[in-house]
């Protein structure tokens, strides 16, 4: 069984997910924790459960969801993987952290890449992952295709929809993502996304008013 533990990190109100399961194995997704006090409770939560972390994993390199990278690298001794057209973003945080005051930004270097098509295995878990551009050149997702769940990044939120303000990014893109790769996953798949609550595929399409 995978169990998704949610945890809301750094002044952006950034979701950092572990998904374990009952190997105990686990990945880290988008650690946004940046303070002490949040590192802190991450790695507790991982003690706690006695939790075995296989692998780190960034969505996209937004600042938001990277702050955590270096100290996550270090404390559990794993190797991050992102997509080869997000290294740049993530790359260039250091450049304008502390322009909005993370001076304590640590960088972090990628050690592996993911791209469409790849699995990433931990425990009894297989995580498909998704390419969905749009918010991010190299955003991708984390799909549990059994589980019915995905790990959506910054691409589909409650009722709204990733920012394309950002260097790289596109709407017209995004939409593409959303509605080429995200909404055929059925409408019962679980989003988890990367700042708010957890919604569904069916919801989404319901009633995201982005997507109408
Ligand atoms: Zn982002
Ligand atoms: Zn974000």
């Amino acid at each position: 069984m995978l169990h998704i533990q949610t945890f809301t990190f750094n002044p952006l109100a950034e979701n950092t997910y572990v998904l374990y399961d009952d190997t105990l194995e686990c990945v880290i997704i988008d650690p946004g924790c940046y303070e002490r006090d949040e590192q802190e409770t991450l790695a507790a939560f991982i003690e706690e459960k006695g939790l075995k972390v296989m692998k780190l994993l960034n969505t996209h390199g937004h600042f938001d969801h990277v702050f955590g990278n270096a100290y996550v690298k270090r404390t559990f001794g794993v190797s991050l993987f992102i997509h080869p057209l997000d290294e740049a973003t993530l790359r260039s945080v250091i450049t304008y952290a502390s322009i909005y005051g993370f001076v304590r930004y640590e960088p972090a270097e990628p050690d592996g890449l993911l791209e469409e098509g790849d699995v990433v295995y931990f425990g009894n878990t297989q995580l498909k992952v998704l390419f969905l551009p749009g918010h991010a050149p190299g955003h991708i997702g984390f799909y549990a295709e059994k589980e019915g769940v995905l790990i959506g990044g910054d691409v589909l939120f409650q009722h709204s929809i990733g920012r394309t303000d950002l260097p790289g990014g596109d709407h017209q893109t995004l939409l593409r993502s959303i509605r080429e790769k995200v909404f055929p996953l059925g409408d019962a798949v679980k989003v988890y996304p990367g700042h708010g609550p957890m919604t569904t595929v069916g919801e989404e399409k319901r009633a995201n008013p982005y997507l109408q």
